[in-house]
């Protein structure tokens, strides 16, 4: 299990919060002009370019939303992979056989898998996801039964 709220640290760092925010402001900003100078001409080509720059403030405000998301996708990976391989599940041991004995241990015949109330997926007793958490036992066709997918972690 891991050691709780305190080790957790938010999916963004302050980098990726000022990367974001500077590249919709800089998307604003080319937006507001875009949108200002084209109403301020009468002239078709001059419209066009004006309106070329709004399009070019589109794709910056895109490109920075598609880079926080990447930074926030990479970093529950990271945080899944952590889950994968738990040092208190297989020791505080770091030796290379470590990972190896995590996989082992999840991949073993689940004793109990459990649920917590209203949830769509059943997990190992032991899931890291359901620590702390009122659960229901049961067998494993009792929670496919009652419409149950397998936990994509403790996959039991
Ligand atoms: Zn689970």
């Amino acid at each position: 299990m891991l050691a709780g709220a305190e080790r957790r640290q938010p999916l963004w760092l302050p980098g990726d919060v000022a990367l974001l925010s500077s590249l919709n402001l800089v998307a604003a900003a080319l937006l507001v002009a875009a949108a200002w100078a084209t109403t301020a001409t009468d002239d078709l080509s001059l419209r066009v370019a004006w309106v070329n720059l709004g399009v070019v403030g589109l794709l910056v405000a895109g490109a920075g939303n598609v880079l926080w998301l990447l930074a926030g996708r990479r970093a529950i990976g990271e945080r899944r992979a952590e889950l994968l391989v738990a040092p208190s599940e297989v020791g505080a041991d770091d030796d290379a056989t470590a990972p190896t004995r995590a996989l082992a241990t999840m991949a073993a015949p689940p004793d109990r898998l459990v649920s917590v109330a209203r949830a769509t997926l059943f997990h190992r007793d032991d899931c890291p996801l359901v620590q702390g958490k009122p659960v229901t036992a049961g067998i494993r066709s009792r929670h496919e039964r009652a419409g149950r997918r397998p936990c994509g972690v403790c996959l039991p």
